[in-house]
């Protein structure tokens, strides 16, 4: 059954119109989901009986249970949600000086196959419902409500590949974007992709403020074949295509984030490889600290080696920052969290 969380605004106001009932109802029944967060159709105390009881007929009111919470040290929250079907998906709050992000997930596992991630040790078993998407965000914002705390920020970069999962991801955005949702401001909502290039073009032609990143970790086709997959869909010089056709229809500076592997994409020849390919763009690169993964052989750069990346990217006039490593104490890299939870079982 449709959960009533799958309905962007547009969509609830059509059922509504369909009802021959005004559309300014759509407005008052976000307000309760979005704004008041409540948990029954009852609440809803001024919307008459009578749509209550077509709401109750036409929908179910899903709520996640949460099978487990890892806190970390540095304030970071792991959450793994148990879905209706019994399936386990994680999200993450993160604390940050600017205020609080959740990096959410788009997919039930990853087929995209990266090398390095932890995600892809599971493959997809679905795609996440707009609903589903739309109550990690809300079930994270209920938490921060204990404390009359608000999410600042939405990162699509949990488990799952967004733009493998298109139509919903951006249906749910919309809900958590909506004045009359959750109104996360669309310069606050980030979306990160492995580089689908024709995904890439049909998000440009939507016109929306989202950030995009890309993940990228290698400016070079032959180690980039070998890390993701998706490369040889896509490769490089298909990638910049998709990109260059974006930044001509959005003005957006574009994210690339670059993953640092010991022995492996950390070199002066790669510095010189992302320079190259980069050249003249409107973007910048986002270093990250490799969490090590038990089951890949890949490991994470030392800080000294982190750094001398850092200033050989600078060096080459790149716009470049460093992504501070988060909740290493509690299975932060992506996926980890539930591939352990479902090897125990
Ligand atoms: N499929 C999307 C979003 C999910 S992955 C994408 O590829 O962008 C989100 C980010 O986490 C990606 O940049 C991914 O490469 C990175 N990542 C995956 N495994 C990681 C690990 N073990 N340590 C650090 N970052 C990781």
């Amino acid at each position: 059954m449709t959960t009533i969380y799958d309905l962007t605004f547009n969509e609830l106001e059509e059922y509504l119109v369909n009802k021959g009932l005004k559309p300014f109802r759509a407005k008052q029944i976000f307000k309760w989901l979005y704004e008041k967060r409540i948990h029954s159709f009852e609440e809803m105390s001024d919307i008459s009986k009578s749509l209550i009881d077509e709401l109750k007929k036409d929908f179910s009111f899903e709520e996640f249970k949460e099978k487990r919470r890892q806190v970390s040290k540095d304030g970071t929250i792991k959450f793994l949600f148990e879905l209706n079907d019994g399936t386990l998906i994680e999200t993450v709050l993160m604390v940050f000086d600017y205020g609080y992000s959740a990096c959410i997930s788009s997919q039930v596992g990853c087929n995209m196959g990266c090398k390095f991630c932890a995600s892809g040790l599971l493959k997809k078993q679905r795609d996440l419902s707009v609903g589903e998407i739309v109550l990690q965000v809300l079930s994270l914002q209920r938490h921060l409500d204990k404390t009359n705390e608000r999410l600042d920020n939405i990162v699509v970069m949990g488990t799952g590949e967004p733009f493998d999962n298109y139509d919903n991801v951006l249906k749910a955005l919309s809900i958590i974007n909506s004045p009359y949702g959750l109104e996360i401001g669309a310069r606050h909502i980030s979306i990160s992709t492995c580089g689908l290039a024709p995904k890439i073009r049909q998000f440009a032609n939507e016109k929306v403020q989202y950030n995009l990143a890309i993940s990228l970790h290698s400016a070079n086709n032959e180690l980039r074949n070998e890390l993701m997959p998706i490369n040889k869909a896509y490769n490089l010089e298909e990638l910049m295509d998709a990109l260059e056709y974006y930044s001509s229809l959005n003005n957006r500076r574009l994210t690339f984030e670059y993953l640092l592997i010991k022995d492996l994409n950390n070199s002066s020849k790669d510095a010189d490889d992302l320079a190259h390919y980069l050249k003249g763009k409107n973007a910048y690169i986002n270093l990250i600290p490799y969490n090590e993964v038990k089951e890949n052989p890949y490991h994470s750069t030392s800080d000294e080696e982190t750094l001398a990346f850092y200033d050989m990217l600078k060096k080459r006039g790149l716009a470049v920052t460093l992504r501070v490593k988060r909740g290493v104490d509690i299975d932060a890299a992506c996926g980890q969290l539930r591939a352990k939870e479902i090897k125990n079982d």
